[in-house]
């Protein structure tokens, strides 16, 4: 009766494929969540969390839920209702930052971008003038369903010069493309762990600065959400020895993501990012070969995501389909009003190698040629391979 799932390789918007480390280290025998080795355990994977993140905030740590919770714990710890909260929205995920900012009773401002464009600093900063009494702005750093990095930089510095709070989605960004919470200035950041950190989904990396701390304690209503709650989830992360039971922690997932942190420190946050964008250099040097082209301008292209626009004429979904029927490959369909329009094909984390790379090439020539697209056979996988000997 066991469930045995096929063996793929994971070239979407994530998960991506999981390292053998990681996966080994789920299978290490589970132990009580307060006990002291667990403790130490928290307490590694904090630091390695600040060191992944670049920040020393002290409320650092993953909540026991997938991305979405993340989003959630940013937003209902420090919005309120009646507070306002200006949302740049470039593509999916700005719809639910909005959804979020809603029901906690709150006003979303929504200032909207293109979907393949990154956020436009100007419409930031007019917004920002436009409504002084905002609390916070918050945006997509790294739009999974577009491909689009924004500048998180200067969207964080904006808000705090103007005094707000900056709530900052990472998830697609965090080991994959440079994350530089406190040089950002950032105030609420969150990631995930099934995207550029090659670990099992179901888990949020969190990071409050001080000052988005220093929010949370003078709430004038309790968290909405008991869950996300921090004030009482600190009561088990916080420091110290004095930690009691929340909820109980994922614990072997937690070995999962200690292992795949660990991974990341050994590798070396620039290494890591280099190698996101070589192979997705790589891998446009072969798109190219086959006429494909990326949607999103080079400037704000993210590496592990790269949105390929799909020809006039092509049986997009069938492409997909044999993909994974004959090649065991999962790439991506467009999302919204990007559907039928674009493919993603993630190279994040571990699935960023160069044989994936030639993997996916070959493989979608194979597909293309079977709807009787004109290309040179083997022409792109040339293309890939002399980009990698170059
Ligand atoms: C994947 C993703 C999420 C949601 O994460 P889940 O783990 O699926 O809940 C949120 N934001 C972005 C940008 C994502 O790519």
């Amino acid at each position: 009766m066991s469930f045995y799932p096929p063996q793929r390789t994971l070239m979407g918007p994530g998960p991506s494929d999981v390292y053998p480390r990681v996966s080994e280290a789920l299978s290490r025998p589970t132990i009580g969540h307060l006990d002291p080795e667990f403790i130490r355990l928290m307490d590694e994977t904090k630091q390695m969390l600040q060191y992944a993140f670049q920040t020393e905030n002290q409320l650092t740590l993953p909540i026991s839920a997938p991305g979405s919770a993340g989003m959630e714990a940013c937003f209902v710890n420090l919005i309120e209702a009646g507070d306002s909260v200006i949302i740049m929205q470039n593509g999916v995920f700005g719809t639910r930052m909005r959804e979020n900012v809603m029901r906690i009773g709150a006003e979303p401002i929504m200032v909207e971008d293109p979907w393949g464009q990154a956020v436009d600093l100007n419409k930031a900063h007019d917004a920002i003038t436009q409504h002084p009494a905002a609390k916070a702005i918050a945006f997509v750093h790294a739009e999974t369903s577009t491909g689009v990095k924004s500048d998180a930089a200067a969207l964080c510095a904006m808000a705090a010069d103007a005094g707000m709070l900056s709530i900052v989605d990472t998830v697609t960004g965090l080991g994959g493309i440079e994350v530089a919470v406190d040089a950002w200035r950032a105030d609420a950041v969150y990631s995930g762990t099934q995207k550029c950190l090659s670990c099992v989904p179901g888990l949020s990396p969190v990071t409050f600065s001080p000052r988005a701390q220093q929010v949370i304690s003078k709430r004038s209503s309790p968290v909405q959400s008991w869950f996300l709650d921090m004030n009482l989830i600190m009561g088990y992360w916080g420091e110290g020895s004095q930690r009691s039971y929340h909820h109980t922690a994922p614990v072997n997932a937690l070995y999962g993501l200690h292992e795949a942190l660990s991974i990341l420190q050994e590798e070396g946050l620039q290494h890591s990012w280099a190698r996101h964008q070589h192979n997705h250099r790589a891998l446009k040097a072969g798109l190219q070969a086959m006429g494909l082209n990326l949607l999103v301008e080079p400037d704000a292209r993210l590496p592990q995501l790269n949105a390929v626009s799909i020809p006039d004429n092509l049986d997009e979904a069938l492409v997909r389909r044999q993909l994974l029927q004959d090649f065991n490959l999962e790439i991506g369909a467009g999302l919204g009003q990007l559907a039928g329009k674009i493919w993603r094909i993630g190279l994040m984390g571990c699935s960023s190698n160069p044989a994936n790379v030639r993997l996916c090439i070959a493989a979608l020539e194979a597909c293309l040629l079977n709807q009787d697209v004109s290309i040179d056979a083997g022409a792109a996988l040339a293309a890939v391979n002399r980009f990698y000997s170059a």
